[in-house]
């Protein structure tokens, strides 16, 4: 069972499989496993994918009904040929079958059906196929099967009693469907009610919270802000046991109503949690809405009550009939998840894309000023992030929510949303629009990279546990950098600009010193534990793989571009490969997409992604005539990083082996005087430092003052900037002129208008930020 062991995403374990599939007239598909005595436990889950196409698109499953019980796991799929993306119209691309006489087959296939035991440490991911019987063109009889297992005739016949009795389950299920009414009439109490209702079809339910959200990798135990769950049923409560921190079983009456209700604590803001006062409420899915396993694919419903008639409701969730009336509703529950809900009396704006509605909804004053140029701004920004993947836009509506506040950065990306925090502070200075563009950018380009161009290791996605890939430099590392590429190709922002942006983030690299310890994919691979729990000490020990990623990526464009090629190029070559047909690809996919266009990337790209060699930026910036040169004046060295804070001047951060280091500073320390003269801002601390000459500081850490010497060592730039050599020959210029310049790129706009994606007006932003 070689391809089997290949497809366990826990390949130590023993697992025994048997697959059995079925030809069915009219394009039902059909898989069983039956797990032997080697498996430890009883399977408690399966679960299927909403819709798979496969990696060649020849035919598109859709799952009918799945189900779990001791050692069986079944699922029912509608299968049905859908057309090559190559050629419309035309039949579906083949392959030669290599192990069936007569049959051609269409595709291969991606995992559809996953099962786990009861203690969810096991799982098995199988793989389907479909080919035509005679290879001719027409309807497609479909065939799914264990690979590499050839089905029999006669098991395949046998197959079908199970068939008919999981079809009569279907309809009953629809009776089950599970609808989630949410009461936001407590604000001030930052409460929301949840009311979880469905008919079940089973003696036991097993409910689950998600630990985290897809995008965010951390786990942040939504279950700590959950109380009071409670299981009603025909007027009396069920019982319930703890499985674990997020899990509960159920017991219950099949065939009868049942209500589970349970309060959320909404008391957290940010992009992926839940935040409700009476100004407004951010409804985070994954915070709030219990899963009911083995229901993951039925259609999912939500309504809203209790929250002022003055308030709207914002979310790229389907309006349709709930049982509680008008509402919400998903496809499956990963989508529900997908889909955050924001509600408030806030000012919103629909912002017409060639016909694709992009909604925008700001929470917070700031934006105001800016508006009369992001309406100008986003359509161009939406047509040339299409442009980059070769693609029309893939959303039939978008969804912008923003909340702006003091300080606020960051962004979450859905597959038809996203939510941005802003701060006002930031967007006042001169670069602050621009930068929000590039967040802009970042969030809607992840539409395809990330969300449907993604990572294999999150298919299906895990909700209970962290997961582990070495490709979110590739997920956030390529964004980043296109993220600043797009402003400047769709015309809004300047050359100038970009190389101001590129530079600091290359000055931000070169002064964090983690670079040297952590690998890009540890980086990645490690999210959970260090990126997203960082510290005063993180800069030392790890490296951001948006950051590396980003600069990564750069060295890549340039190299491919230096060979004819470019970054963008194979982007549409994986979107081709993976995106389009949402297969996920892997670490080695996505090698293989690079080295197929440049052969000699291959040991570089090792090196930059897996090895800790300092990256060649000098060398690659000089291909397209730029110079890295420092900015400022060169200062003794002292590894530290200070702010004025009320109580004083504040170390930020101490340089692992720095000057600092070895005076005994730490974070958090309050420098009160050097050489027995009050400090009160970082210009005072450094004026007159000079190599070698030690200073004497005094220090208040907590409820103690002392004193101690530092002596600073060599001068070195803190920051350095991009700078246009003078004399960068005609090559150089001309792989500059094709890198910078979006024409020059046969960037390609495939949308409804077919419009250049820079637009034809030619703004660029001026210093204020604004439209000039
Ligand atoms: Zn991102």
């Amino acid at each position: 069972m070689g391809t089997w062991r290949e497809d366990c995403s826990h390949p130590a374990t023993a697992l025994h499989g048997i697959g059995s599939g079925a030809e069915v007239p009219g394009g039902i598909g059909f898989i069983s496993i039956d797990a032997s005595a080697a498996w430890p436990t009883r399977i408690a889950r399966c679960a299927t994918r909403p819709s798979h196409l496969h990696r060649r698109q020849g035919i598109r499953s859709q799952p009918v009904d799945h189900r779990a019980s001791a050692r069986l796991a079944h699922a029912i799929f509608r299968l049905r040929p859908v057309r090559s993306p190559g050629a419309p119209g035309s039949e579906p691309e083949e392959t030669s079958h290599p192990a069936r006489c007569g049959q051609r087959c269409f595709c291969r296939a991606r995992r559809v059906l996953r099962v786990s035991d009861i203690h969810g440490t096991v799982s098995a991911r199988i793989r389907i196929r479909g080919w035509t019987r005679s290879g001719a063109a027409g309807p497609l009889a479909a065939s799914v099967g264990l690979i590499p297992r050839v089905v029999p005739l006669c098991e395949a016949w046998a197959a079908v009693p199970w068939l008919a009795v999981m079809l009569v389950g279907t309809l009953r299920a629809a009776r089950a469907l599970p609808h989630y009414a949410l009461c936001l009439a407590r604000p001030t109490n930052h409460l929301v009610e949840v009311s979880l209702e469905l008919t079940p079809q089973t003696e036991q339910l097993v409910l689950a919270l998600p630990s985290w959200t897809p995008g965010s990798y951390l786990i942040r135990d939504y279950v700590g802000k959950l109380e009071r769950l409670q299981v009603r049923q025909d007027r009396s409560n069920c019982p319930i046991t703890r499985l674990g921190k997020q899990r509960w079983a159920v017991r219950c009456d099949p065939g009868t109503p049942l209500s589970i209700r349970y309060g959320v604590m909404a008391t957290e803001l940010s992009v992926r949690t839940s935040h409700i006062t009476a100004e407004h409420a951010f409804l985070c899915p994954a915070s709030l809405a219990l899963r009911v396993e083995g229901l993951e694919q039925q259609h999912h419903t939500i309504s809203l009550s209790g929250y002022p008639e003055a308030w709207s409701v914002f979310t790229a969730l389907d309006p349709c009939p709930t049982p509680r009336g008008e509402g919400f509703g998903a496809d499956c529950y990963d989508r529900l998840i997908d889909c955050p809900i924001e509600l408030g009396p806030h000012p919103s704006e629909t912002i017409d894309v060639d016909g694709v509605p992009h909604r925008w909804v700001s929470w917070g004053s700031g934006l105001e000023p800016h508006l009369a140029a992001l309406r100008v701004h986003l359509p161009r920004i939406c047509r040339t992030a299409a442009a980059v993947m070769g693609t029309p836009l893939v959303s039939s509506a978008y969804l912008f929510v923003t909340h702006l506040s003091e300080d606020g950065y960051g962004g979450l990306e859905h597959r038809d949303c996203t939510v941005l925090a802003y701060g006002r502070r930031r967007l006042g200075k001169p670069e602050g629009y621009r930068h929000f563009l590039q967040l802009v950018a970042h969030e809607y380009f992840h539409q395809w990279n990330g969300k449907r161009l993604s990572p294999l290791a999150f298919d299906p996605i895990d909700y209970d546990r962290e997961t582990l890939t070495a490709s979110l430099w590739f997920v956030e590392g390529v964004t980043s950098y296109v993220d600043q590429l797009i402003p400047l190709w769709a015309g809004i922002t300047s050359r100038e600009h970009y190389l101001e942006d590129l530079g600091q983030d290359i000055s931000r690299y070169l002064d964090t010193p983690g670079r040297h310890i952590q690998t890009l994919e540890d980086a990645s691979r490690e999210a959970w534990v260090k990126l997203y729990r960082r510290d005063r000490f993180s800069d030392d020990a790890q490296i951001s793989y948006y950051l590396k990623g980003q600069l990564v990526s750069l060295l890549l464009d340039l190299h491919l571009r230096s060979h004819g090629s470019s970054l963008p190029t194979v982007l549409r070559t994986l979107w081709q490969r993976f995106g389009h047909v949402e297969a996920g690809y892997s670490e080695a996919d996505l090698r293989r997409a690079f080295v197929a266009e440049e052969p000699g990337l291959e040991p570089r790209l090792a090196s930059w992604v897996s090895g800790l060699d300092e990256l060649p930026l000098a060398d690659y910036l000089q291909r397209v005539g730029l110079r890295l040169e420092p900015a400022g004046c060169p200062r003794p060295f002292t590894g530290l990083g200070l702010r004025s804070s009320p109580a004083g001047l504040e170390v930020k951060r101490v340089q692992r082996d720095s000057p600092g280091a070895a005076a005994g500073l730490l974070p958090a320390d309050l420098l009160i005087a050097r050489d027995n003269l009050r400090l009160r801002e970082p210009e005072a601390f450094n004026a007159g430092l000079r190599s070698g000459c030690p200073i004497q500081l005094l220090i208040a850490r907590a409820d103690q003052v002392f004193s101690c010497p530092l002596v600073p060592g060599e001068e070195h730039h803190s920051s350095h900037r991009l700078v246009c050599c003078d004399e960068a020959d005609a090559d150089q210029r001309a792989l500059r002129e094709t890198w910078l310049s979006a024409t020059a790129l046969g960037l390609q706009y495939l949308g409804r208008g077919r419009e250049s994606p820079a637009g034809s007006d030619g703004k660029q932003l001026s210093q204020s930020g604004r439209v000039s």
